[in-house]
């Protein structure tokens, strides 16, 4: 039997979406790449993704957040950015917030696990594993979409979810555009003598930029960003080695180091869709906007676009209307752009600025650092967007 709604893409953002909608009496059809035995369990990735409290209030509302193990949930109570050699910090406290923390630090396979389980067991979701797509075919009243099994399946809505680089994306001609920073996003997690306290910290040095993001006490999330080329070199450093570079990179603040994980490389390419929405199509995750990972609002995005999208379709579908009407998806991806866009922007500058090293540009960037640390707006919308959004 066809769907109502087919969705590409079963990673963090497309099992999110698939049980937004679940229980509402839709079929829904999800394919993915992957077989289900590494949907049910993925393997470490290195990404310890920091949630905001809007996230985990989604997350808690599909009934994930209860499913995470607590060991596994770890509270990142301030947070710090250094710039160069100083030791001076902009900081930013959760009591400035009225919280107990700024955010969450979930591993990414970890919030994989428990949204399989749960789409896994929905009667409303079809999974189609080990499958891509072939072709999609948008008509006038629905889209007709062919897997690599040759088997086709005909809805009123497809929901892009599958990447930055998304397939679906192209195939119903919606442009991106892709900004490739040249370098590559190193992670791993470390022990370490000192305590972290619980403080997030990104240090804007020159050559790289290093981010510690609490786990336990001690041990710690580790981002290095560099050119891709050095990127690939610190992977290949035996793990002594590496353990001292890093060490010696934050000036024995946390004192001596070991690594305690695998290392993983990510080219660090951005992509912004030029609209979210197609013919019958719509996009979510990171298939509308794949980000630079140093604000570390990808997946935040994902979870709260999809949300709005979610919103949309089950209001349609309540009013007995059609899912996939142009209006409804204009809609969705003109309420998502204005949240997206100037996240998007503001992280490309930041990360242009802070990877700049000529002498004006790092007179600019003490400068700032301490204006923001004097002027307490600045550190309330930041503090903002994590705590409420
Ligand atoms: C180093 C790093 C650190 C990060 N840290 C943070 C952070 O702290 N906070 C945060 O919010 N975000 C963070 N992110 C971003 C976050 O990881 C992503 O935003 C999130 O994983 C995107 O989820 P997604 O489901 O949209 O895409 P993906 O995770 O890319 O999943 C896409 C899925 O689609 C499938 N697929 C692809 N093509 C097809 C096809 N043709 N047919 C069927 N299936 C297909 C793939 O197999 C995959 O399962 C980080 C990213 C990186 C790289």
């Amino acid at each position: 039997m066809n769907p109502d709604l087919i969705i590409v893409g079963g990673g963090p953002a497309g099992l999110a979406f698939a049980l937004s909608l679940a229980g509402v009496g839709l079929r829904i059809t999800l394919i993915e790449t992957h077989p289900d035995e590494e949907l049910a369990n993925p393997p470490f990735d290195g990404r310890d993704i920091a949630l905001t409290h809007g996230s985990k209030r989604i997350l808690s509302g599909l009934g994930i957040w209860e499913r995470l193990p607590h060991d596994q949930v770890f509270a990142i109570r301030d947070a710090r950015v250094l710039d160069g050699h100083s030791p001076y910090a902009l900081e930013f406290r959760h009591q400035e917030a009225g919280v107990d923390a700024l955010g969450f630090l979930v591993s990414n396979h970890i919030i994989r696990r428990a949204l399989y389980e749960a789409v896994s067991v929905t009667e409303d979701v079809t999974l189609q594993t080990n499958q891509t797509v072939s072709s999609v075919y948008p008509e006038q009243g629905s889209v007709t979409v062919t897997m690599c099994s040759g088997e086709s399946l005909k809805a009123s809505l497809l929901v892009a979810a599958d990447s930055r680089f998304s397939s679906v994306r192209r195939r119903v001609g919606i442009a991106a555009r892709n900004r490739d920073f040249g370098r590559a996003a190193l992670v791993c997690r470390m022990s370490h003598q000192q305590d972290n306290s619980g403080i997030a910290s990104e240090c804007f040095q020159y050559g790289q930029t290093v981010a510690v993001l609490p786990l336990t006490n001690q041990s710690s999330s580790i981002v290095i960003t560099v050119p891709t080329d050095r990127a690939q070199a610190l992977s290949e450093m035996t793990a002594n080695d590496f353990s001292e570079w890093i060490s010696a990179k934050l000036d024995s603040r946390l004192g001596s180091m070991d690594l305690i994980s695998e290392r993983f490389v990510y080219p660090l390419i951005a992509v912004l869709a030029d609209r979210f929405d197609g013919p019958r199509t719509a996009l979510i995750g990171d298939a509308a906007v794949g980000m630079h990972p140093v604000t570390a609002h990808g997946y935040n995005l994902g979870l709260s676009g999809q949300q709005l999208l979610a919103q949309a379709v089950l209001t349609a579908r309540h009013q007995g209307q059609d899912i996939g009407t142009p209006k409804l998806l204009q809609q969705y991806s003109q309420r998502h752009r204005r949240v997206v866009l100037p996240m998007y922007l503001g992280t490309n500058t930041l990360v242009d600025l802070y990877t700049t090293e000529n002498l004006p540009t790092k007179i600019l960037r003490k400068a700032l650092l301490h204006a923001a640390n004097h002027l307490p707006l600045i550190r309330r919308v930041v503090t903002d967007r994590l705590v409420s959004h």
